[in-house]
């Protein structure tokens, strides 16, 4: 343990192996929420702790009078190592607490996309690293709501989990500010969709209510209905619903659904997710 310690901090080591899987796990790969600007921007900041090592990265720690009390705190009881910053995307209420933090909490890398401010390593699509001993990192390049946007996929033995930022978020995606409907459809319907379909989604913002007003306007299936119960009784959806949930209840993720193509008058899946965007943004 002492080795792998000085093997990744202070830079967290890029590898393209696989997390090795122990059978006698018995501690998990722990994602602590810290919701920022609620009833605002209702953001969320991610907390993600290698439980063996305590080895912990910060993602998108925006508002630090928000979230540095959390690491404080958890730095002091012994829960947490802090070891990186994370950012999904530039834009400021994701990566605008990067310098307060480092200022606060010492030198960290800074890993995001090239826009994010103080980044000190950008990993490439498909590249790998790891949080202490167990988590296994692959970053996933997502263009469209900003060009340097990075959805995280972790795994940690049959755990996974996916930081999604504003590229997708629970029944919905994000605007496309820098990019197109071609950008969207691919990070949502190629690299995320082909996640497994168990993985957990942490998205960026809990937008949940107001994208289900969207799905049920333009669907209203039995798995749109579900979400939409859930989220009148949970102020809360993060880490809820998983991959496969979404290609269920998130019409972004249906535009091969004829029901949907009928809706928007468009069969070509890219004119399906543009014509959804407008509609949505209409809304
Ligand atoms: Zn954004």
């Amino acid at each position: 343990m002492t080795l792998t310690r000085t093997l990744i901090r202070p830079s967290i080591r890029f590898c393209q192996s696989r997390a090795q899987k122990t059978p006698q796990q018995t501690r998990k790969m722990h994602v602590h929420s810290i919701p920022m600007w609620t009833g605002k921007g209702n953001n969320y900041a991610y907390l993600v702790t290698d439980e063996p090592t305590k080895h912990s990265v910060i993602i998108d720690p925006a508002n630090p009078p928000e979230v540095a009390p959390v690491l404080k705190s958890q730095i002091k009881n012994g829960t947490i190592d802090l070891t990186a910053i994370v950012n999904t995307h530039h834009h400021w209420d994701h990566a605008g607490g990067n310098n307060e933090i480092l200022k606060q909490f010492g030198k960290l890398p800074v890993i995001g996309g090239k826009d994010s401010a103080s980044v000190t390593t950008t990993p490439k699509h498909g590249e790998t690293f790891k949080i202490g001993e167990r988590i296994t990192v692959k970053a996933l390049h997502t263009p469209c709501h900003t060009q340097d946007s990075i959805c995280y996929f972790m795994e940690d033995g049959d755990q996974r989990v996916v930081f999604t930022g504003d590229t997708l978020f629970i029944g919905g995606c994000g605007r496309f500010f820098e990019g197109n409907a071609q950008e969207m459809h691919k990070a949502l319907n190629e690299t995320l969709a082909a996640l497994p379909d168990d993985t957990k989604v942490y998205p960026g913002h809990e937008y949940t209510k107001g994208n289900v007003k969207f799905c049920m306007a333009v669907s209203e299936s039995e798995p749109i209905k579900k979400l939409q119960t859930f989220a009148a009784q949970n102020p809360q959806t993060q880490g809820k619903f998983t991959i496969g949930d979404e290609k269920l209840h998130n019409v972004f993720m249906r535009v091969n659904d004829p029901e949907i193509q009928k809706k928007t008058g468009k069969t070509n899946p890219v004119d399906v997710m543009a014509a959804l965007r407008e509609m949505k943004n209409a809304m």
